[in-house]
Protein backbone atom coordinates (compact mmCIF):
# COMPACT_ATOMS: atom_id res chain seq x y z
CA UNK A 1 0.00 0.00 0.00
CA UNK A 2 1.09 3.91 -0.22
CA UNK A 3 0.69 5.08 3.00
CA UNK A 4 0.54 8.68 4.24
CA UNK A 5 2.66 9.09 7.36
CA UNK A 6 2.24 11.88 9.40
CA UNK A 7 4.99 12.58 11.94
CA UNK A 8 7.06 10.16 9.79
CA UNK A 9 10.02 11.88 11.53
CA UNK A 10 8.98 11.56 15.12
CA UNK A 11 10.25 8.93 18.16
CA UNK A 12 7.40 6.42 16.84
CA UNK A 13 7.08 7.35 12.76
CA UNK A 14 10.86 6.93 12.76
CA UNK A 15 11.22 3.54 14.93
CA UNK A 16 8.30 1.92 12.27
CA UNK A 17 8.32 3.61 8.82
CA UNK A 18 11.38 1.33 7.85
CA UNK A 19 9.35 -2.08 9.49
CA UNK A 20 5.88 -0.74 7.10
CA UNK A 21 8.51 -0.32 4.42
CA UNK A 22 10.48 -3.95 5.07
CA UNK A 23 6.67 -5.69 4.71
CA UNK A 24 6.95 -3.99 1.36
CA UNK A 25 4.61 -0.60 1.85
CA UNK A 26 5.89 2.34 0.15
CA UNK A 27 5.49 5.25 2.56
CA UNK A 28 4.97 9.14 2.13
CA UNK A 29 5.83 11.14 5.27
CA UNK A 30 3.87 13.85 6.16
CA UNK A 31 6.10 16.75 8.81
CA UNK A 32 4.87 19.70 10.18
CA UNK A 33 4.33 22.47 8.24
CA UNK A 34 4.26 20.50 4.92
CA UNK A 35 0.65 20.10 3.22
CA UNK A 36 -0.99 17.21 4.54
CA UNK A 37 -0.66 15.85 0.76
CA UNK A 38 -2.55 12.53 1.09
CA UNK A 39 -3.31 12.35 -2.93
CA UNK A 40 -3.02 8.87 -4.41
CA UNK A 41 -2.63 7.23 -0.49
CA UNK A 42 -4.25 4.34 0.18
CA UNK A 43 -4.15 5.13 4.27
CA UNK A 44 -2.62 8.03 6.31
CA UNK A 45 -1.05 6.42 9.71
CA UNK A 46 -0.48 9.54 11.96
CA UNK A 47 1.48 9.62 15.04
CA UNK A 48 1.97 13.17 15.95
CA UNK A 49 0.32 15.32 18.89
CA UNK A 50 -3.04 15.36 20.23
CA UNK A 51 -3.31 18.92 18.77
CA UNK A 52 -2.37 17.87 15.24
CA UNK A 53 -3.99 14.74 14.80
CA UNK A 54 -7.85 15.86 14.28
CA UNK A 55 -6.46 18.36 11.44
CA UNK A 56 -4.81 15.50 9.69
CA UNK A 57 -7.11 13.20 10.11
CA UNK A 58 -9.69 15.21 9.04
CA UNK A 59 -7.80 16.42 5.80
CA UNK A 60 -7.01 12.50 4.76
CA UNK A 61 -10.53 11.58 5.02
CA UNK A 62 -11.66 15.16 3.43
CA UNK A 63 -9.13 13.58 0.62
CA UNK A 64 -11.11 10.01 0.43
CA UNK A 65 -8.83 8.10 2.63
CA UNK A 66 -9.30 6.03 5.74
CA UNK A 67 -6.72 6.66 8.64
CA UNK A 68 -4.67 4.48 11.35
CA UNK A 69 -4.38 6.81 14.56
CA UNK A 70 -1.88 6.12 17.20
CA UNK A 71 -1.96 9.40 18.63
CA UNK A 72 -3.63 10.00 22.17
CA UNK A 73 -5.06 12.80 24.09
CA UNK A 74 -8.21 13.47 21.75
CA UNK A 75 -11.43 12.62 21.28
CA UNK A 76 -11.91 10.84 18.11
CA UNK A 77 -15.66 10.73 17.90
CA UNK A 78 -16.94 13.57 15.56
CA UNK A 79 -14.51 12.38 12.87
CA UNK A 80 -15.61 8.79 13.31
CA UNK A 81 -18.90 10.37 12.51
CA UNK A 82 -17.10 11.54 9.37
CA UNK A 83 -15.83 8.72 8.51
CA UNK A 84 -18.91 6.67 8.65
CA UNK A 85 -20.60 9.64 6.46
CA UNK A 86 -18.07 9.06 4.20
CA UNK A 87 -18.17 5.28 3.82
CA UNK A 88 -14.29 5.31 4.87
CA UNK A 89 -12.43 3.97 8.09
CA UNK A 90 -10.31 5.29 11.26
CA UNK A 91 -9.42 2.87 13.30
CA UNK A 92 -7.47 4.20 16.49
CA UNK A 93 -6.20 2.41 18.84
CA UNK A 94 -4.37 3.89 22.30
CA UNK A 95 -1.46 1.09 21.92
CA UNK A 96 -0.12 -0.88 19.66
CA UNK A 97 1.81 -3.03 21.15
CA UNK A 98 0.31 -6.30 21.43
CA UNK A 99 1.61 -7.20 24.34
CA UNK A 100 0.32 -4.13 25.55
CA UNK A 101 -3.34 -5.38 24.35
CA UNK A 102 -2.34 -8.76 26.03
CA UNK A 103 -1.83 -7.49 29.46
CA UNK A 104 -5.24 -5.03 29.06
CA UNK A 105 -7.10 -8.51 28.10
CA UNK A 106 -5.75 -10.39 31.52
CA UNK A 107 -6.29 -7.60 33.60
CA UNK A 108 -9.87 -7.52 32.47
CA UNK A 109 -9.55 -11.24 33.40
CA UNK A 110 -7.93 -10.83 36.83
CA UNK A 111 -10.45 -8.06 38.04
CA UNK A 112 -13.61 -9.98 38.58
CA UNK A 113 -11.62 -12.06 41.11
CA UNK A 114 -9.91 -8.72 43.39
CA UNK A 115 -12.20 -6.34 45.54
CA UNK A 116 -9.40 -3.56 44.80
CA UNK A 117 -6.72 -2.26 42.03
CA UNK A 118 -4.70 0.35 40.96
CA UNK A 119 -3.04 1.26 37.83
CA UNK A 120 0.85 2.23 37.49
CA UNK A 121 2.09 3.97 33.77
CA UNK A 122 5.33 5.10 33.22
CA UNK A 123 6.30 6.73 30.14
CA UNK A 124 9.47 8.54 28.58
CA UNK A 125 9.06 12.56 30.01
CA UNK A 126 8.27 13.69 26.28
CA UNK A 127 4.56 12.17 26.86
CA UNK A 128 2.71 15.24 26.63
CA UNK A 129 -0.85 13.37 27.96
CA UNK A 130 -1.47 11.74 31.38
CA UNK A 131 -3.02 9.61 32.08
CA UNK A 132 -1.84 7.83 29.02
CA UNK A 133 -4.44 6.33 26.96
CA UNK A 134 -3.59 3.01 27.41
CA UNK A 135 -4.65 3.33 31.33
CA UNK A 136 -7.86 4.66 30.65
CA UNK A 137 -8.58 1.97 28.59
CA UNK A 138 -7.42 -0.34 30.94
CA UNK A 139 -9.20 1.59 33.92
CA UNK A 140 -12.52 1.27 31.47
CA UNK A 141 -11.82 -2.25 30.93
CA UNK A 142 -10.85 -3.61 34.42
CA UNK A 143 -14.26 -1.05 35.82
CA UNK A 144 -14.35 0.14 39.55
CA UNK A 145 -12.83 3.57 38.86
CA UNK A 146 -9.09 2.36 39.62
CA UNK A 147 -6.53 4.81 40.69
CA UNK A 148 -4.26 5.50 38.09
CA UNK A 149 -0.82 6.86 38.69
CA UNK A 150 1.07 8.43 36.46
CA UNK A 151 5.09 8.65 35.83
CA UNK A 152 7.31 10.61 33.37
CA UNK A 153 11.03 10.67 33.50
CA UNK A 154 14.02 10.23 31.11
CA UNK A 155 14.97 6.61 30.48
CA UNK A 156 11.35 5.42 30.28
CA UNK A 157 9.50 4.28 27.14
CA UNK A 158 6.19 3.07 27.94
CA UNK A 159 5.19 0.92 30.85
CA UNK A 160 2.24 -0.27 32.77
CA UNK A 161 1.36 -2.47 35.60
CA UNK A 162 -2.21 -2.90 37.07
CA UNK A 163 -1.78 -4.16 40.65
CA UNK A 164 -4.64 -6.19 42.31
CA UNK A 165 -5.26 -6.27 45.76
CA UNK A 166 -6.88 -8.96 47.71
CA UNK A 167 -6.60 -10.93 51.05
CA UNK A 168 -3.62 -11.89 51.77
CA UNK A 169 -2.21 -11.70 48.43
CA UNK A 170 -1.44 -9.62 45.18
CA UNK A 171 -1.50 -10.14 41.59
CA UNK A 172 0.62 -7.48 39.16
CA UNK A 173 0.57 -7.81 35.33
CA UNK A 174 3.23 -5.56 33.76
CA UNK A 175 3.73 -4.81 30.30
CA UNK A 176 6.88 -3.06 29.10
CA UNK A 177 8.06 -1.83 26.13
CA UNK A 178 11.67 -1.12 25.63
CA UNK A 179 11.44 -0.23 22.15
CA UNK A 180 9.22 1.87 19.76
CA UNK A 181 9.55 -0.63 16.90
CA UNK A 182 7.19 -2.77 18.63
CA UNK A 183 4.44 -0.89 17.65
CA UNK A 184 5.44 -1.56 14.14
CA UNK A 185 3.37 -4.88 14.23
CA UNK A 186 0.29 -3.79 15.45
CA UNK A 187 0.15 -1.03 12.68
CA UNK A 188 0.77 -3.62 10.30
CA UNK A 189 -2.34 -5.69 11.63
CA UNK A 190 -4.55 -2.28 11.28
CA UNK A 191 -2.77 -1.82 7.83
CA UNK A 192 -4.38 -5.54 6.98
CA UNK A 193 -7.03 -5.51 8.28
CA UNK A 194 -8.25 -1.70 7.62
CA UNK A 195 -10.03 -2.65 4.40
CA UNK A 196 -12.59 -5.06 6.44
CA UNK A 197 -13.45 -2.95 8.79
CA UNK A 198 -16.94 -1.29 9.20
CA UNK A 199 -16.82 1.95 7.80
CA UNK A 200 -16.63 4.91 10.94
CA UNK A 201 -14.67 4.34 14.09
CA UNK A 202 -13.26 1.16 15.29
CA UNK A 203 -11.18 1.68 18.67
CA UNK A 204 -8.58 -0.68 20.14
CA UNK A 205 -6.34 -3.38 18.36
CA UNK A 206 -8.46 -6.41 20.80
CA UNK A 207 -11.45 -5.97 18.10
CA UNK A 208 -8.39 -6.93 15.27
CA UNK A 209 -6.82 -10.18 17.19
CA UNK A 210 -8.70 -12.90 17.64
P1 LIG B 1 7.18 12.85 18.82
O1 LIG B 1 8.52 12.20 18.84
O2 LIG B 1 6.98 14.19 19.41
O3 LIG B 1 6.72 12.82 17.30
C1 LIG B 1 5.64 13.54 16.81
C2 LIG B 1 5.98 13.93 15.40
O4 LIG B 1 4.85 14.54 14.81
C3 LIG B 1 7.14 14.93 15.34
O5 LIG B 1 8.00 14.56 14.27
C4 LIG B 1 6.39 16.23 15.03
O6 LIG B 1 7.18 17.15 14.32
C5 LIG B 1 5.29 15.71 14.14
N1 LIG B 1 4.18 16.64 13.98
C6 LIG B 1 3.70 17.55 14.86
N2 LIG B 1 2.66 18.20 14.32
C7 LIG B 1 2.47 17.68 13.08
C8 LIG B 1 1.55 17.94 12.03
N3 LIG B 1 0.61 18.89 12.13
N4 LIG B 1 1.64 17.21 10.88
C9 LIG B 1 2.57 16.27 10.74
N5 LIG B 1 3.51 15.99 11.70
C10 LIG B 1 3.43 16.69 12.86
O7 LIG B 1 6.10 11.89 19.54
P2 LIG B 1 6.06 10.31 19.56
O8 LIG B 1 6.72 9.79 20.78
O9 LIG B 1 6.46 9.77 18.23
O10 LIG B 1 4.50 10.07 19.80
C11 LIG B 1 3.53 10.56 18.87
C12 LIG B 1 2.13 10.29 19.43
O11 LIG B 1 1.90 8.88 19.46
C13 LIG B 1 1.87 10.78 20.86
O12 LIG B 1 0.52 11.19 20.98
C14 LIG B 1 2.07 9.53 21.72
O13 LIG B 1 1.35 9.58 22.92
C15 LIG B 1 1.49 8.50 20.77
N6 LIG B 1 1.94 7.13 20.96
C16 LIG B 1 1.03 6.17 20.70
C17 LIG B 1 1.39 4.86 20.78
C18 LIG B 1 0.37 3.81 20.44
O14 LIG B 1 0.72 2.61 20.45
N7 LIG B 1 -0.86 4.19 20.14
C19 LIG B 1 2.69 4.51 21.11
C20 LIG B 1 3.60 5.51 21.38
C21 LIG B 1 3.22 6.83 21.28
P3 LIG B 1 8.03 18.28 15.14
O15 LIG B 1 9.03 17.50 15.93
O16 LIG B 1 8.59 19.11 14.05
O17 LIG B 1 7.04 19.00 16.02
Amino acid sequence: MRIAFFGAEGKVGSAIVPRLEAAGHEVHGIELGDEPDVGGCDAAVDFTTPEAAPANVRAALEHGVSCIVGTTGWEPAELGALAAEKGLRLFVAPNFSIGAVLMMRFAREAASSFPRAEIVELHNEAKKDAPSGTARATAELIGGDPIVHSVRLPGLVAHQEVIFGGEGQLLTIRHDTTGRESFADGVLLALDKLGELPPGLTVGLDTLLS
